[in-house]
């Protein structure tokens, strides 16, 4: 009997987002727009783009924050979109089967054919990563560039999702997390990268690499950036998200 080739074992392909080093700038998300609105999940709408009320879809959005206050306050940006989680509740709770997590390489993926537009994956996803199409009535997500980083026709340095290729501040980082020698793996272990919501066992794939201490700060008390609730850096982050 001859046997059958080896697979190759499954990928558990995210992102690591440094918190240090974003700036804000918004590049990813006009990259991200930029490139969706044109490929597999296409089109991503507006409704009154130059009017009072603009609404849309938008894959990755980024949000700046204040945390703390005086000599220790500094300005926090946190970059939001799908986490592509393992146990992914969005994918649970879809009644047509239209939320899918592929085996391959774990990217959490929506059949626009199949979705009926109910919004129950957007209940159901506590990190506020579903945008439902205005104009489509489907619902869209971030795909991790799936017809980009597969893509053999564009050049391999750009294999990697929009939003990394974009990124001024190289605060993105795309691989392979079932990799304990991938450029993700080994930035989470060197910098300590988190879990959001650990506790709710989503087991998100995208790991968030927290701020070091502003150099002013570690100077003087050498004391880390501690939000308030005293529950860590993304305790502080769990509670803007639940705003
Ligand atoms: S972040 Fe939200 S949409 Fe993405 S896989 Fe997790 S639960 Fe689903
Ligand atoms: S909106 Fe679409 S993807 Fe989300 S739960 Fe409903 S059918 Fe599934
Ligand atoms: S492009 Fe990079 S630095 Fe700019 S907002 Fe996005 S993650 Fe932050």
């Amino acid at each position: 009997m001859t046997s059958l080739p080896a697979q190759p074992p499954p990928k558990r392909l995210g992102l690591a987002i440094d918190l240090d080093t974003c700036v804000g700038c918004q590049a990813c998300v006009v990259s991200c727009k930029e490139w969706n609105t044109g490929g597999y999940p296409a089109p991503l709408s507006d409704l009154n783009p130059y009017g009072p009320e603009q609404t849309g879809a938008w894959l990755n959005r980024v949000h700046g924050y204040e945390v703390g206050e005086g000599d220790a306050g500094r300005t926090v940006h946190f970059p939001r979109s799908c986490l592509h989680c393992e146990n992914a509740a969005c994918v649970t709770v879809c009644p047509t089967g239209a939320s899918y997590k592929r085996d391959e390489d774990g990217i959490v993926l929506v059949d626009e054919e199949m979705c009926i537009g109910c919004g129950l994956c957007a209940w159901a996803c506590p990190y506020g990563a579903r945008e439902m199409d205005p104009l489509g009535g489907v619902m869209k997500k971030c795909t991790l560039c799936i017809d980009r980083i597969y893509n053999e026709t564009i050049p391999k340095a750009e294999r990697q999702p929009a939003c990394v290729n974009a990124c001024p501040a190289k605060a993105r980082h795309f691989g392979d997390f079932a990799d304990p020698n991938s450029n993700v793996s080994k930035l989470t272990v060197e910098r300590g990268g988190m879990d959001l919501m650990p506790e709710l066992d989503y087991r998100p794939t995208n790991k968030y690499l927290p701020p070091r201490p502003a150099r002013k700060e570690a100077a003087s008390t050498a004391k880390p950036l501690q939000p308030a609730g005293g529950g860590g850096f993304l305790a502080w982050l769990d509670q803007a998200l639940s705003d």
